[in-house]
C-alpha cells in the first residue's frame, strides 16, 4: 500500500485465527492504521491478498460488515442519548442483535444505563464505544488503541472486558501503544515497523524472549566489594555487567537460578543484606524497544 512514494505498507504476511486475540503493536507512522483500514474495507489497497472471515474487504457488503464490530479510537455517539438508547440505537441496525441489557452488563455499565452520553466519564464512554460495537454481536472485533487516556484502574477494568470477549468465542484485532496490554491479553503479538512485519509470537516469546538472559541487581553491602562476591556472581557480573552505580550491580545470566543460589547463599551466610534484589526477565516492552530501534 503506497500513498504516493510512500510505501506505507509493503509485503506483510499475517494470519490471526478465529477466537484469537491478536495484538498488532509498533511505532507511530508504522503502517497499522493503513493496514486495519485495509481489513476493515475502508481503504482501498493497492495490492496483495487479504481475506477476513473468508471475504475480501475490498468486495465485502452488508452481510460480511454484520459479522464485524469496529471501536475506533475516537467514535461519535450521540450526547443527548442514554447508553440504553444508543445501544437500542445501534441494535436496530442489525438482524440478529445481542440483547441490549445483557450487551450492558457484558461491559460494566449496569449503573450508567440511562445516563446521557454527554455526561459518561472517558473510561465510561469507552465501556459504550464497545457495547456500541458489541451490540450486533459480531464475530470479529477491531480495537484500535482501547484504553489510550485511561487511568491505570479504569485500564485494567477495559482489559477484563477484552479478554471477557475471548470467552464469547468473538476474536479480537487489537492496536495498542502498550505492551503491558498487549502482555496481559493477546494470545499472539505481531510488530510492524515501517511497513515490515519484523516479529511475530506469543508475547512470552517473542524475539527469543523466553530464552532471553535473566537479570539479577542488587546492591552491594557497605564495605563489600564485587571482588568478594562468590565466584559464580562474579563471572556473571564479568560476563556483561552494567557499571555499578551507587554500589548497585546488575548483571545478566542464563542461569538465575544457580546465580541467584550463590548470591543468597553467601548473603546468609555472612548476615548481609542485598538491599533492592530484584530478578527480572526482559519484559515484551525490553524486546519492543529492541526491535523498533
Ligand atoms: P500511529 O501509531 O501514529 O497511528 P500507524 O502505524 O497507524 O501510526 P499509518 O497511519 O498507517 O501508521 O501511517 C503509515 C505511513 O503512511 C505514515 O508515514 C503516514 O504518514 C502515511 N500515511 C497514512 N495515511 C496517509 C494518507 N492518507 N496520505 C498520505 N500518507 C499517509
Amino acid at each position: 500500500m503506497s500513498y504516493g512514494d510512500l510505501e506505507a505498507v509493503r509485503g506483510i504476511d499475517l494470519e490471526v485465527a478465529g477466537r484469537e486475540i491478536f495484538a498488532f503493536v509498533g511505532p507511530n507512522g508504522a503502517g497499522k492504521t493503513t493496514t486495519v483500514e485495509i481489513l476493515e474495507g475502508y481503504r482501498e489497497r493497492d495490492g496483495g491478498e487479504v481475506a477476513v472471515l473468508g471475504v475480501d474487504p475490498a468486495d465485502a457488503g452488508r452481510r460480511w460488515r454484520q459479522r464485524i464490530g469496529i471501536v475506533l479510537q475516537e467514535c461519535n455517539m450521540q450526547p443527548e442519548l442514554t447508553v440504553r438508547e444508543s445501544l437500542e440505537l445501534y441494535a436496530g441496525y442489525y438482524e440478529a442483535p445481542r440483547s441490549v441489557a445483557e450487551t450492558i452488563e457484558l461491559v460494566g455499565l449496569e449503573g450508567a444505563a440511562d445516563q446521557r452520553a454527554a455526561r459518561l466519564s472517558g473510561g465510561q464512554r469507552r465501556r459504550l464505544d464497545v457495547a456500541l460495537a458489541l451490540v450486533g454481536d459480531p464475530e470479529l472485533l477491531f480495537l484500535d488503541e482501547p484504553t489510550t487516556g485511561f487511568d491505570p484502574s479504569a485500564r485494567r477494568q477495559a482489559w477484563e472486558v477484552i479478554a471477557s470477549l475471548r470467552d464469547l468465542g468473538k476474536t479480537v484485532f487489537l492496536t495498542t501503544h502498550y505492551m503491558d496490554e498487549a502482555q496481559a491479553l493477546a494470545d499472539r503479538v505481531a510488530i510492524i515497523v515501517g511497513g515490515a512485519i519484523v516479529a511475530e509470537g506469543a508475547p512470552g516469546e517473542l524475539g527469543g524472549r523466553s530464552v532471553r538472559a535473566t537479570s539479577i541487581s542488587f546492591r552491594l553491602p557497605a564495605g563489600v566489594l564485587t571482588a568478594d562476591l562468590p565466584a559464580e556472581v562474579a563471572e556473571a557480573i564479568g560476563g556483561g555487567a552494567r557499571p555499578a552505580v551507587n554500589a548497585e550491580v546488575e548483571l545478566r545470566t542464563e542461569h538465575p537460578v544457580a546465580v541467584l543460589n550463590a548470591l543468597t547463599s553467601w548473603a546468609l551466610a555472612r548476615d548481609l543484606e542485598l538491599g533492592g534484589l530484584e530478578v527480572r526477565r526482559p519484559s515484551l516492552e525490553d524486546v519492543y524497544l529492541e526491535l523498533t530501534e
